[in-house]
């Protein structure tokens, strides 16, 4: 990260689909988590990006063009520097899923399509775990800003911050993108959903409430407006 202010990485996840409205559902949804997302449409490509990239995890559609999933997966096992990324192999339901399960493809798990989104996030966050590719999701930081997410806990400076539930999850949303602008309507998106209608201005009271937990005795304002823009999580002045 820039500065050394540790914000934990976003892993990185390498998509392997040759189906393009099914490797866009898949970025959209892994962004919208916080992962970095890179793509390849083929075996040979797959193989050259995870070469180029190192991906933290890739998601391996099993049938593809001029290599299959397996033989892509065999070629990461094969190689010391690939031998232990964690690979979910993705099939589709009318191909045989007793010889997906049967084959000794390598892969560390598979799902099956279509599948349910926040079922194939949940065995992602297994598998990266496992392998100690990233951090536990449940830590953030921000200059002296520390989240713990599993149990609610914010300090600023080793000091108890109290926030509220919203004010908590807009918190969250920012020490995942640090130093980002986000527009009212981004942030009504990732923090308050897309179907909830609630007006642009609420944005700004839930920021203001933000500002008066975070910064207290004169400390550093870590809520940064940017006039037309929005707001981000910075350190920088304006
Ligand atoms: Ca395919």
């Amino acid at each position: 990260m820039p500065d050394g202010l540790s914000s934990l990485p976003r892993p990185l996840v390498l998509v392997v689909e040759d189906e393009a409205a099914i490797a866009t559902m898949l970025r959209y949804n892994l962004e919208k988590q916080g992962y970095r997302v890179a793509e390849a449409s083929d075996g040979q490509e797959a193989l050259t990006r995870i070469q180029e990239q190192q991906p933290d995890i890739v998601l391996l559609d099993w049938m593809l063009p001029l290599m299959s999933g397996i033989e892509v997966c065999r070629q990461i096992r094969r190689k010391p520097s690939t031998r232990d990324l964690p690979v979910i192999m993705v099939t589709a339901r009318t191909e045989d899923q007793d010889a997906v399960r049967g084959l000794n493809t390598g892969a560390d798990d598979y799902i099956t399509k279509p599948f349910n989104i926040d079922s194939l996030l949940a065995r992602m966050r297994a598998l990266l775990r496992r392998s100690n590719a990233v951090p536990d999701k449940g830590q953030l930081a921000f200059h002296d800003i520390e989240m713990d997410l599993s149990s609610h806990r914010v300090t600023r400076n080793g000091r108890k911050v109290h926030l509220g539930p919203t004010e908590f999850r807009l918190l969250e949303f920012f020490m995942q993108h640090p130093r980002r602008v986000f527009s009212r309507e981004e942030l009504l998106d990732a923090v308050w959903g897309h179907d909830i209608h609630v007006e642009p201005r609420t944005v700004d009271v839930h920021i203001r409430r933000l500002r008066k937990s975070m910064n207290i005795d004169n400390e550093l304002d870590v809520v940064r407006t940017v006039r037309a823009a929005g707001y981000a999580l910075d350190t920088e002045p304006v």
